[in-house]
């Protein structure tokens, strides 16, 4: 486990049910939960449920089977939510300059209409 994590953080709290979220789906080592504040018709976190502070430190110190399963999870929703054919978008804030909110690792999936290039 990365030292500096955060076990404060509110996903570490969503993880350990003092708080509530939406979810969508979960497998051994990942949970699938709508966003509080979506930016688009679909807008789906999707989090190991080992503490990760961002897509580096998970990518470098989670197990094979850890990164499996999330990115499995990931696909699943993609197939629950029916949005293979029309698209979406994947985004992983990281640190400072990805304006990271949320020390805990999670990948956005935005769906259900048209993004756009990019969000601003
Ligand atoms: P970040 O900026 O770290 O990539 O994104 C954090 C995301 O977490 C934001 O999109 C924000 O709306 C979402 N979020 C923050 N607090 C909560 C919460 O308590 N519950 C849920 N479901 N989402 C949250």
């Amino acid at each position: 486990m990365n030292n500096s994590y955060d076990n404060k953080n509110i996903f570490s709290k969503i993880l350990r049910s003092e708080i509530d979220c939406e979810k969508i789906l979960e497998n051994e080592h990942a949970l699938a939960f709508l966003d509080i504040n979506p930016q688009a018709p679909i807008h789906i976190l999707i989090i190991p449920k080992n503490k990760y502070i961002d897509f580096y430190d998970f990518t470098q110190n989670g197990s094979a089977q850890e990164i499996k399963y999330f990115w499995e999870l990931v696909n699943d929703v993609i197939k629950n939510k029916n949005i293979s054919d029309s698209g979406f978008r994947l985004i992983t804030n990281s640190g400072k300059d990805g304006n990271q909110d949320v020390p805990h690792f999670h990948v956005h999936l935005l769906g259900g209409k048209n993004l756009g290039r990019m969000i601003n």
